[in-house]
């Protein structure tokens, strides 16, 4: 689609089943003052997730999709996240496929700038630890690459993660060794148009990327949704992937309800492809209004 001067074009890196029961959690009331603990979903509220599912026809595991976007300003090219390069197997890292479908070589990318340093984001820009994008210099949150390049953090998160510290390294190391990896600090604007906004939570450098052209907004927003059917009627479900649930629903609320009250675009990273659309308030739950997909390449009515 084309967003004021800016095309953006959504990129599949794969779908993969993405396990409900087993990941996806809930905040539970803490003691006044202590951090809120957090539970299975399926245990603190029995058959919510099934009923959400099976009110969009779905059960799970649901296929989750893995989306990066390609934004080309006209004099640059700039992807947003990566896909998981090899680090997800099989099912994912086409990325560099789906681009060159698109028109586009890897060696034309410029920047890659990354919503935060889990597997699925930044395992893209190095599949197999091999330099996928020769010429792109790779931005990230100062804080996210603090965090996630570190063996003491590594040693200190829970089991879950650990994958999530090696795949970061991996994926990242060509990269330093290139003096091509650009940390940022929180809230630059990183390129005419293009800003990064802050949003802790689900990582500690977690960051939306927000679009302007023209006067037309898109924000990129990672992952602040992993399954939609159930996070968009009921934004308190979090995953067990959150370095900070408390953090990442909080952040879930306050961006559902500032797009839907702001009707601009949204990109993201695991609604179902190609993850672009719009957020709509019913009371206290959210819908997610999908793109009307086209061939036709012209500026958006909204
Ligand atoms: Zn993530």
């Amino acid at each position: 689609m084309m967003l004021g001067d800016f095309e953006i074009t959504a990129l599949l890196d794969g779908t993969h089943p993405f396990p409900v029961h087993e990941v996806m959690t809930r905040n539970m009331p803490g003691i006044a003052g202590a951090k809120p603990s957090s539970g299975k979903l399926a245990d603190v509220k029995p058959g919510e997730a099934d009923a959400l599912l099976a009110a969009v026809d779905l059960k799970a595991p649901v296929e989750g999709s893995i989306n990066a976007f390609l934004i080309n300003t006209g004099n640059r090219l700039i992807l947003i996240d990566s896909g998981a390069g090899s680090l997800y197997g099989a099912c994912c890292g086409n990325l560099i496929r789906n681009l060159e479908a698109s028109g586009y070589k890897p060696e034309q990318i410029d920047e890659i700038y990354l919503t935060h340093l889990h597997a699925d984001h930044v395992g893209g820009v190095a599949p197999n630890g091999k330099m996928a994008f020769p010429n792109a210099t790779v931005r990230a949150s100062k804080v996210d690459v603090d965090y996630w390049l570190s063996k003491t953090n590594e040693n200190a998160a829970p089991a879950l993660l650990h994958a999530m510290f090696e795949g970061a390294m991996a994926s990242l190391k060509p990269y330093i060794d290139a003096g091509r990896l650009k940390p940022f600090d929180n809230g630059a604007e990183l390129s005419a148009g293009i800003r990064a906004i802050p949003a802790p939570g689900h990582t500690p450098g977690h960051s939306f990327y927000e679009v302007v052209s023209r006067g037309q907004k898109l924000v990129l927003w990672g992952d602040i949704v992993h399954v939609g059917p159930i996070q968009f009627p009921d934004p308190a479900v979090t995953v067990a992937y959150d370095s900070d649930g408390a953090l990442a629903e909080t952040q879930r609320e306050a961006i559902f309800a500032d797009a839907a009250q702001n009707g601009y675009w949204v990109g993201a990273a695991h609604v179902a492809f190609p993850g672009l659309g719009h957020v709509v308030a019913k009371g206290t739950e959210f819908t997610w209004i999908g793109a009307n997909y086209t061939t036709v390449l012209a500026a958006p009515a909204k």
